[in-house]
């Protein structure tokens, strides 16, 4: 997670946010307009009551009856005018800043290595999409327009106080310093909070997202009451977060309207003391007592908006740290159209991370095109780590593997992977049409294509029957169709795709015989000419093969035919014996 950014960093964060804003500078530049115009109404108003208080008891003359009334309307509709742009300007722009901002994210998730998902948690990364960007907008939109609006206002009242009288105004303002470093000190405070606020709704999210998704296991497990009070637990410390965010906002105020106040005290004590000795007119003394306490709603504004914009800051970090980190580059390399289908690993190692040592070492092997592969071996021996390193979701950390003669890092990464398909116990769908779902590994592919997949993976056999046809809609991850109608469809997936190397990860699920017959007939068709690695359970897959690789704690102890191998009577015999009772 990332630490507190420092003032330095904030800066850097605000700057980077801020320019994603500037494309849209004429809309953002009419929003400061708006703001200017918004700020010098109200220096405009201690002017108006100056004049006033001069024309209508100083000076009595009977203009004043006309000017002021209609003075105040027209101050009033410029007043307007700058509100509603300022609103309205720099809310359009901190929209299209957030979807700019999301759009990237989102993009940036889809090409992130598969060691990064390995970390971060899915319910993290959403949040952050959601709940972080959204605070982006307020940071990036209302609270800067605020800021600028009534810095803008203080400065004018400011600027005029020191038209007025500028000795008075240097005494009034001797107290700024103070009150500077005290907003400083608090956004430090606000920054620190809206981190752990933003860290306990990724927390949040993540428990949630955990029990929606589990609530079958839950269900049977009585699990709700312990499942309720993890979720009250993460709960409980986002409420504590956020009252230490509300305590040091509510407290800010009044500690800097206090100084403010002590300031305004020994202005007011010359002040009397010059109206006393007659140095000092009423009008004078009035103007200049209104623009002092004006300033101090403004400057409310301004500490006020100090939160949100440090929750921007804090979202904006959390963010960009994400935006920053290395993408897949999936364009770059050697192109290759239709690979033969010739694998060799020379050599391979793997490790996941440094810690937890060699998943795999020193894995030799040559597949010629069109040979089928058995991989099999004990859970966790390394089976599924193998296969995963050919579509390259990691990479290699030893020897290399070579597709063609050529090793696979040289080709261009998006090249590489149309070359492998992937059939696997766990079929993910997504919440569209089982054509939707088939013609997702090419997406151009014509309807009599898709239709000609769905035949050859027997999705017809059911879909014929099924509302709507290849139209039916499978629900949230395929929830509305069977495990073995999904499995059907993730075939149909493969067989459109036509890529020459094939991964499958045999289901060891108990289908009963006759859908078992279906699917391996549907597979058998699918394997035909293509190279194909099978982590493999069942007993005809395994004798059919070419050639079976044993793997067991990451290291290739044995390679042959079925027969070769239980000839030999080693490692593999045993495992047999052991897994078909023979
Ligand atoms: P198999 O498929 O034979 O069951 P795997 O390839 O899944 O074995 O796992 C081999 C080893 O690698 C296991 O010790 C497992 O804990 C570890 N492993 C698997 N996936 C990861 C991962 N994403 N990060 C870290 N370690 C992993």
């Amino acid at each position: 997670m990332a630490t507190l950014p420092l003032n330095q960093d904030a800066k850097r964060i605000y700057l980077r946010l801020m320019g994603y804003a500037r494309p849209y500078w004429p809309v953002f530049l009419l929003g400061v307009f708006g703001n200017a115009l918004f700020a010098t109404t109200d220096a405009g108003f201690v002017w108006f009551v100056r004049n006033f208080l001069k024309d209508a008891f100083a000076r009595p003359d009977p203009k004043v009856l006309v000017w002021v009334p209609i003075g105040a309307v027209v101050l009033f509709f410029m007043r307007g005018v700058g509100d509603f742009l300022s609103t309205y300007c720099a809310a359009s722009v901190g929209r299209r800043v957030i979807k700019t901002l999301r759009g990237q994210l989102f993009g940036h998730y889809l090409k992130l290595p598969t060691t990064f998902y390995d970390r971060e948690a899915a319910a993290n990364l959403l949040s952050k999409l959601t709940y972080n960007v959204e605070l982006l907008a307020e940071a990036s939109a209302n609270s800067i327009t605020v800021m600028i609006r009534d810095s803008l206002t203080v400065i004018a009242l400011i600027g005029y106080l020191f038209f007025l009288n500028w000795r008075l105004a240097a005494i009034s303002i001797i107290l700024a310093p103070l009150i500077a470093w005290l907003i400083r000190k608090v956004n430090q405070l606000f920054r620190r909070y809206s981190q752990r606020i933003q860290n306990s709704m990724g927390d949040v999210t993540r428990i949630a997202k955990e029990g929606i998704e589990g609530h079958r296991l839950i269900k049977l497990f009585n699990a709700q009451a312990h499942e309720a009070q993890v979720f009250d637990r993460v709960n409980e410390l986002n409420r504590r977060n956020n009252m230490k965010l509300i305590l040091t906002r509510a407290l800010s105020n009044p500690v800097v309207q206090l100084v403010a106040s002590i300031g305004l005290a020994f202005v007011l004590y010359v002040m009397i003391g010059m109206v006393l000795r007659h140095r000092l007119p009423l009008e004078d003394f009035f103007a200049f007592l209104t623009a002092l306490l004006l300033t101090t709603a403004p400057l409310r504004r301004v500490v006020n908006v100090a939160a949100p914009l440090q929750q921007g800051i804090a979202a904006g970090g959390s963010i960009f740290e994400i935006l920053d980190c290395q993408t897949e580059e999936l364009d770059a390399g050697r192109p290759l159209d239709h690979s033969r289908g010739d694998v060799e690993f020379r050599d391979v190692g793997y490790r996941y991370t440094a810690e937890n040592g060699e998943v795999l070492s020193g894995i030799s092997f040559h597949v010629r095109p069109g040979e089928t592969i058995a991989i099999v071996g004990k859970s966790g021996s390394g089976k599924s780590t193998l296969v995963s390193l050919l579509a390259r979701y990691y990479d290699v950390t030893e020897g290399q593997i070579l597709l063609d003669g050529v090793d696979v890092r040289d080709y261009r990464l998006r090249d590489l992977r149309r070359q492998v398909s992937m059939v696997s116990q766990d079929v993910l769908l997504f919440n569209d049409t089982i054509r939707g779902n088939i013609a997702f590994s090419v997406p151009a592919a014509p309807p009599a294509a898709i239709e000609a997949a769905a035949a050859a993976a027997h999705v017809t056999e059911f879909t014929d029957d099924a509302p709507g046809g290849l139209e039916f809609l499978v629900g949230d991850r395929g929830s509305l169709v069977s495990g073995g109608q999904r499995q059907r469809i993730s075939i149909a997936r493969a067989v459109l795709k036509d890529a020459p190397i094939l991964i499958l990860d045999e289901a060891t699920s108990a289908l009963d015989t006759e859908l078992e017959r279906k699917i391996q007939q549907s597979l058998d068709e699918l394997m035909r000419g293509r190279t194909t690695f099978v982590i493999a359970h069942r007993l005809t897959t395994i004798e059919n093969a070419d050639r079976i690789l044993v793997l067991d704690a990451g290291q290739l102890i044995e390679s042959g035919t079925h027969a070769e191998l239980i000839a030999h009577n080693g490692h593999y015999a045993a495992l047999h014996r052991l897994q078909f009772n023979v």
